[in-house]
């Protein structure tokens, strides 16, 4: 019973002090702490360097410092401070895994929105225009893509996302017989070149708005492949590239049924029999009980929904495509194939 109450108390304490814990990374991440420590000669900084190096107050410092000790995000050895594993995998900002760009997308977007969560869930919209002054009737064009850092940093939220879960939803089914994919609203060309690298017979065109495809030389990577092109377009109005497999990456969750209903009859109608489609999204639970990361986001109150993997389903299924295969990754994003019948 005192065991329960106790375990009951701590999982209270854990979400009360949820959000500063994020504020923590957030603020860590923000200020370079770990990129700092890994390019001291040993790895090792004591507070008052650290201090020195992100030009911050040495009390503000030792104390971030000490909150990123306790949360795991880094391990002190006597007055040393050091990145953990975690962080050397995940936060270093040049790493191939690095989650720096999602990480100030959540702080300098996600965290504002959820600021006016209160007035969101009153209303049931999205609190855009009271976080930052400005109306988003479309989220990208209006949002993101109307000044650059801002869809700079949208961009490289979405690269980060898709460096640590591109492997295992390209590799999630097997398209050895399919020569072309289409990757739909593919944004930084990350996810492009992670299917060409797991599927060596297939070429991959990503497709996104011209805003994007202009900066996709920033994202380029150094062994690029030749098997990955770029066209520019709307999906919803324009003729979509030919292709044997279709990919829709975090594309449906942001749209309502409606749009959804515009966008799959364009890919049904570019299709041949045997022709697929590949959607990666989070999906819910068929109980719609988790996973919170799905039910949480779903907050941030946009046009679209989470939906789980048979509401896909049923979505393709409407528009002549049989469910072939669901995978749950176990990743950040999951996906089910779809095959044109
Ligand atoms: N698929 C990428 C991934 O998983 O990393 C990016 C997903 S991001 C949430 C949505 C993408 O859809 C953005 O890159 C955005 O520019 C693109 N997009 C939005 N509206 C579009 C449209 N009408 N036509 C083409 N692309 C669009």
């Amino acid at each position: 019973e005192t065991e329960d109450g106790k375990e009951k108390l701590s999982k209270m304490i854990e979400l009360m002090d949820g959000f500063k814990a994020s504020k923590v990374l957030f603020t860590a991440s923000k200020l370079h702490v770990f990129d700092v420590l890994r390019s001291s000669k040993t790895g090792e900084l004591q507070a008052e360097d650290v201090a020195q190096e992100i030009k911050a107050s040495m009390k503000g410092t030792e104390r971030l410092l000490e909150a990123c000790v306790s949360l795991g995000l880094l391990q002190r050895t006597g007055k040393e401070y050091a990145n953990t594993a975690m962080s050397r995998h995940f936060l270093l900002s040049d790493g191939p895994l690095s989650l720096q760009g999602y990480i100030q997308h959540c702080n300098e977007l996600v965290w504002p929105l959820f600021t006016h969560l209160e007035t969101a869930v009153r209303e049931g919209t999205n609190q855009h225009e009271k976080a930052f002054g400005k109306s988003s009737d479309n989220l990208f064009q209006d949002a993101y893509y109307s000044r650059h850092e801002v869809k700079l940093r949208f961009m490289k939220a979405m690269h980060s996302i898709a460096k640590v879960s591109g492997r295992d939803v390209a590799t999630a089914f097997d398209l050895s017989k399919y020569k072309t994919a289409c990757d739909l609203g593919g944004c930084t060309g990350a996810m492009a070149y992670e299917f060409a690298k797991a599927h060596p017979g297939l070429s991959v065109t990503m497709f996104d708005l011209p805003e994007v495809i202009e900066m996709s030389g920033h994202f380029r990577p150094h062994d690029a492949d030749d098997r990955v092109s770029f066209v520019a377009g709307d999906f919803f109005k324009d003729e979509l590239p030919k292709a044997d497999v279709y990919i829709l990456a975090r594309i449906l969750h942001d749209w309502s049924d409606e749009k959804v209903h515009i966008l799959l009859s364009k890919i049904a109608k570019a299709c041949n029999p045997g022709c697929c489609v590949l959607v990666s999204e989070i999906f819910l639970d068929e109980d719609r009980k988790g996973p919170s990361r799905g039910l949480l986001q779903a907050l941030s109150m946009t046009e679209g929904r989470q939906r789980s993997a048979s509401e896909y389903s049923l979505l393709l299924k409407s528009h002549g495509f049989t469910t072939a295969q669901v995978k749950h990754t176990h990743n950040l994003l999951d996906a089910i194939l779809c095959v044109a019948e």
